[in-house]
């Protein structure tokens, strides 16, 4: 390999840096010491590969320009190659043709799967299982590498409270607790556990993003401004992208949004102060697509020179399609209005990302076609994608009916004798459960929930589709366009329901009506996906409601009436073989919510853990005069809630000691026993709230959970440590504080009841 880099390059250079024994600090500085100022900007800048450069000539744009910087050693990166043989030829030019041969680092947005997809990461979040969520970034960094691929920009860790919002999908909720086990889960997924782990070739470099605050953007409006306090952001917003870091995580993405002023992408006090100084991070950090020029549309720099230069010295350390860098970086440089140290540092964090992959050492280590083959689509992924479906799918609903069993709720579904009419557009949909942010896989390439109630023959099963879900593509930027007025179909699903035992009625949003730019006003089933609910329900009322979305919807009709609702949102390639699994009993669902559902839009945002709105009714019990006069205020279904075939029952739960030092750590404990009749899992979760702070605190915060396996009839004692880690909270200016006084805790199968007790931090 040493001999192939020497005899091919242009100019023998001192190709020390390629010695693997070398430390990689010294391997950089080796490198760097013969690069021009421009080879560094090169090394800032990343482009599209939306050009084809194994074809005759690039096409289109200004592709051609793009190919003379590649080969004049100017692109450091790219985004969105497909496939071993784009990635291989891309790389070659850099590696092969450039004067220093630098390999490029191959990034792509693999954010649920690349093409084998697991559920959206959002469904993830609500199967609280960590190991299961650690494997399916696995499957998707297997999948990733062996088509060429070796960064993803993922995981998103955006907390995000308003369920207006599109890209609620891609993130773990409304909960920092949560969302940081998560980040773990995710970081180490896609890594592995350890820097080591990072030179196999079947791990990538993850991506922590959006840095920082994208998720409360206001109104749920894409893009929105972010105002809040420091108090907030330090408690509510940074703890995932810390998680990321402690886990490892080798570089990170900021955001579109202005937060308290300041574009993140230009904001120093995230990027240099708090992420690379008080956090240490020693990886890089890639601007969100062409955030470095949004800076000039938000008022915050005057030109691209200008934008360029703030984004530098704010530690923006590459440029993802501004195309900004590269035309402006140097000059700057030489004009004195950047300092060069400042460049050297982005590009030294490039370098050892680069380093840490083994791309110096192997470039073509994830350009294997006999991997492509073996690894994409393979049936140890699909089976993984499968069990995640499945662990991802939360029980909302279960009443009792003369089609369920004596004393049970309407599901599971008897295995044979039944008719069942299958209902909507959604459970004959092969592209929409795949979510959005697949750009790698086909189209229609899902498992139906058709064809997987198919597979259970015992029953007859009668599919009418009531409706059309949508009629078309708006022109402008391919909205979609929903069905409001055909209701054609709806006499021949009133037909096979009335003449049903049960029937299973999937409904819900489109696989594109959430992602990047997918904001909604409406919380509400589109089209006319209500009227066809209502209308079945008049002719046969023993309906399962299956839901496919990719944000919580408001659906208090359906609450009140429908008997059984399943959230089984866009569970990516295995969808319908996970809902029919769970339908027919063969897998019992866990999952818990990870966001708040409202009840109607007008509560957004509405998250568990808010502020006490003062002027107490009955302070004791909770009861606030604050309230809306046309809806409850609390949420149809709250943070943390899911049912399961089986039932449970939380009893003593106990705190080892009423008083406890700082520094010391508190344990509960408390037993939870299977009472009902299936083996099952549930997910005991524990709240503390800090009743009286410096800062007023939350009503409740969620600080401990754990997922247990318990067959029928049986009991564990479930145990959860609290120290000062969880006890503390961060103040106005980012300084951690635990404070003496009492913490109440609550314990149990959902945030909004559960077994409660205290204790006195001294
Ligand atoms: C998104 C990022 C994504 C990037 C590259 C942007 O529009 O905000 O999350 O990684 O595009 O596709």
């Amino acid at each position: 390999l040493f001999a192939l880099f020497t005899s091919t390059t242009m100019i023998a250079q001192n190709k020390s840096y390629l010695d693997k024994t070398k430390p990689t600090e010294e391997r950089i500085d080796l490198l760097m010491k013969q690069m021009t100022l421009e080879e560094k900007v090169g090394q800032m800048n990343q482009y599209n590969g939306f050009w084809e450069v194994t074809g005759p000539a690039p096409k289109g744009g200004n592709a051609e320009l793009k190919y003379k910087h590649l080969r004049d050693g100017w692109v450091g990166s790219m985004l969105s190659v497909r496939g071993v043989k784009e990635v291989r030829s891309v790389q070659k030019i850099a590696v092969e043709e450039t004067r220093l041969g630098i390999p490029l680092i191959i990034g792509f947005d693999v954010i649920h799967g690349y093409k084998t997809l697991s559920p959206i990461p959002l469904a993830e979040a609500a199967s609280w299982d960590m190991e299961a969520i650690k494997k399916s970034a696995q499957v998707a960094a297997d999948e990733a590498s062996a088509v060429g691929i070796n960064w993803t920009f993922g995981p998103n860790v955006d907390v995000a409270n308003d369920a207006r919002w599109g890209r609620v999908m891609e993130g773990a909720g409304e909960d920092p607790y949560l969302g940081s086990k998560i980040a773990t889960a995710r970081v180490t997924g896609f890594q592995g556990d350890t820097k080591a782990d990072l030179l196999k070739v079947n791990t990538i470099a993850a991506c922590a993003k959006h840095f920082a605050a994208y998720g409360l953007a206001e109104a749920g409006l894409e893009y929105n401004t972010v105002d809040i306090s420091n108090s907030k952001l330090y408690n509510t917003v940074l703890p995932p992208f810390k998680a990321a870091v402690d886990a490892g995580i080798r570089t990170f993405m900021n955001s579109f949004n202005i937060l308290n002023g300041v574009p993140a992408t230009g904001n120093s006090f995230l990027q240099r102060e708090i992420l690379k100084g008080k956090w240490k991070f020693d990886g890089f950090v890639v601007s969100d697509w062409a955030s470095v020029r949004e800076m000039i549309p938000h008022g915050f720099a005057k030109d691209g020179a200008e934008a360029t230069q703030k984004a530098v010295t704010a530690g923006s350390d590459m440029d993802m399609e501004s195309y900004l860098y590269v035309a402006e970086l140097a000059k700057l440089v030489k004009e004195g209005k950047v300092k060069e140290a400042m460049v050297d540092d982005a590009v030294r964090r490039i370098l050892r990302v680069k380093f840490e992959l083994g791309l110096f050492d192997d470039p073509y280590k994830y350009c294997d076609e006999a991997r492509e083959k073996s690894e994409v689509g393979s049936k140890a992924n699909n089976d993984g994608v499968l069990d995640m479906a499945k662990k991802s799918i939360v029980l909302l609903k279960n009443a009792p009916s003369p089609f369920g069993r004596a004393g049970e709720g309407l599901l599971p579904l008897k295995k044979s004798g039944q008719k069942i009419a299958l209902i909507g557009a959604l459970a004959n949909d092969k592209n929409s459960p795949l979510g959005s942010w697949r750009i790698a896989s086909d189209d229609n390439t899902a498992v139906s929930v058709l064809e997987g109630m198919q597979q259970y023959k015992d029953n007859q099963l009668t599919y009418e589709k009531g409706a059309d879900l949508t009629v078309g593509k708006t022109a402008f930027i391919d909205e979609l366009v929903f069905n409001t007025t055909d209701k054609s179909g709806f006499d021949a699903a009133q037909k096979v329901a009335a003449s049903a035992d049960v029937v299973v009625m999937v409904l819900g949003e489109h696989g594109f009506q959430t992602g990047e730019g997918r904001s909604r006003t409406s919380l509400d089933l589109p089209g006319v996906q209500q009227e066809l609910l209502e209308a079945i329900y008049k002719v046969n009322p023993n309906i399962v409601l299956v839901l496919n979305n990719g944000r919580p919807l408001a659906l208090p009709w359906a609450a009140e009436h429908i008997p059984a609702i399943v959230e089984a949102w866009q569970l990516g390639t295995q969808t319908g073989n996970a809902v029919a699994q769970v339908l027919y009993g063969d897998y019992n669902p866990s999952g818990k919510l990870p966001m708040s559902f409202p009840r109607n839009v007008g509560q957004c945002p509405i998250y568990y853990n808010h502020y006490s709105t003062g002027r107490p009714v009955n302070a004791e019990k909770n009861v606030f005069w604050s309230h809306y006069t046309d809806v409850e205020k609390t949420p149809q279904f709250p943070f943390g809630f899911g049912l399961s075939y089986t039932t449970f029952e939380y009893k003593n739960c106990k705190v080892n000691k009423s008083a406890f030092a700082k520094g010391e750590s508190v344990k509960i404990s408390v037993d939870v026993t299977n009472t009902g009749n299936y083996d099952g899992k549930e997910v005991a979760q524990l709240y503390i709230q800090d009743v009286a702070a410096s800062l007023a605190r939350p009503v409740k915060e969620l600080k401990g959970f754990e997922l247990i396996n318990l067959k029928k009839g049986e009991t564990k004692t479930v145990s959860f440590t609290l120290t000062d880690k969880e006890l503390g909270f961060f103040d106005n200016d980012g300084k951690y504080l635990v404070e003496p006084g009492t913490f109440k805790i609550m314990v149990g199968g959902s945030s909004d009841k559960g077994l409660e007790s205290s204790f006195e931090l001294q």
